[in-house]
């Protein structure tokens, strides 16, 4: 037994409860969200039997991976990409979730390596106009997926999306619906697209309600995340 056993059971019972409920036939895969959880915590959610691990900072994420390496994790890399980081992304990871531009996806394509399978890949899109700026948006999607299909190391997998926080269900609903519609566009475009990567610890039922395929959860896993740390003040 690790501390993990009784929450993973507990998500993958809400899980089942949400696809019941909302007549879900998709199969989902649980992404734990690990940032700022140290290499130890990581062992024991695997203990646990936790396989799908997401990170949002890279030089973190080598370093437990580096720990971890007797584990067979797949390993999501779901934060800002700079492109200046895409070399090690693409050699340590086996999908990336926050792909909104082209030149990323080229830097991600031409640095995976031959030894590895093409890198999964989800196209981030901006569906709640948000000031936050990352993901494409509806206008640039269909052409931009169309180019990244085409890159020869990458496998476009899908749409992720994080909508704004809301804490009514029928309006979290609204927004996850409106990234399904955009998905089946894309595949009625003759995109073969498998993975809606969406919802988080505080609306994954409703994803799940819409069709997400993967969720993201942290919080409800592993406990609220440290605060970040102060700005240092001079002394
Ligand atoms: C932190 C994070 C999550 C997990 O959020 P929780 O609310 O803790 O479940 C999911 N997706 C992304 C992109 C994140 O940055």
């Amino acid at each position: 037994m690790t501390r993990f056993d009784t929450p993973i059971a507990q998500l993958h019972a809400e899980i089942a409860a949400a696809k019941a409920r909302f007549h879900a036939a998709q199969p989902v895969t649980l992404c734990a969200v690990s940032k700022t959880q140290p290499a130890a915590v990581l062992r024991e959610a695997y203990a646990a039997g936790q396989r799908d691990f997401g990170e949002n900072y890279l030089q973190e994420a080598l370093q437990k991976q580096a720990e971890l390496q007797d584990c067979a994790i797949a390993w999501h890399f779901i934060g800002p990409i700079q492109s200046n980081k895409t070399q090690p992304i693409a050699q340590h990871f086996d999908w990336v979730h926050s792909v909104d531009r082209l030149k990323i996806a080229q830097r991600l394509s031409d640095a995976r390596p031959d030894s590895l399978p093409a890198l999964n890949i989800c196209l981030q899109v901006n569906i709640s106009h948000e000031q936050s700026k990352s993901g494409a948006s509806e206008a640039e999607l269909l052409t931009l997926a169309l180019q990244i299909s085409q890159l020869p190391r990458l496998h476009l997998r899908g749409l992720m999306a994080i909508p704004a926080p809301c804490s009514e269900f029928a309006a979290q609903r609204d927004q996850f619906r409106q990234v399904r519609a955009l998905f089946d566009q894309l595949n009625g475009q003759g995109l073969a697209l498998d993975t809606l990567s969406m919802g988080m610890s505080g609306d994954f039922a409703a994803a799940i309600a819409e069709g997400a395929t993967l969720i993201r959860v942290g919080t409800a896993l592993f406990g609220a995340r440290p605060a970040k740390s102060p700005a240092p003040t001079s002394l």
